[in-house]
């Protein structure tokens, strides 16, 4: 599984709870948060994805989060 889809698959799971990049790196075990920023910039906007600055289901700090709403 590619690392976009892993990241897409996650965001998913969370259903509707926001999740930060750093969140995202950290979940994943990714080596640097670029590498989910690249990803969850895309994600904005297409297919249910938001990304907007609200706060972070998992770290409540509040910054740009990417959430999924079916
Ligand atoms: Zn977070």
């Amino acid at each position: 599984m590619t690392i976009a889809r892993q990241i897409e698959a996650l965001i998913q799971r969370l259903d509707g709870v926001a999740i930060c990049d750093d969140c995202v790196t950290d979940r994943l075990n990714l080596s640097v948060r670029s590498q989910a920023n690249v990803v969850t910039r895309g994600l904005g906007g297409a297919n249910g994805f938001r990304r907007e600055k609200q706060p972070c289901g998992l770290c409540s700090s509040i910054k740009v989060s990417t959430s999924h709403h079916r």
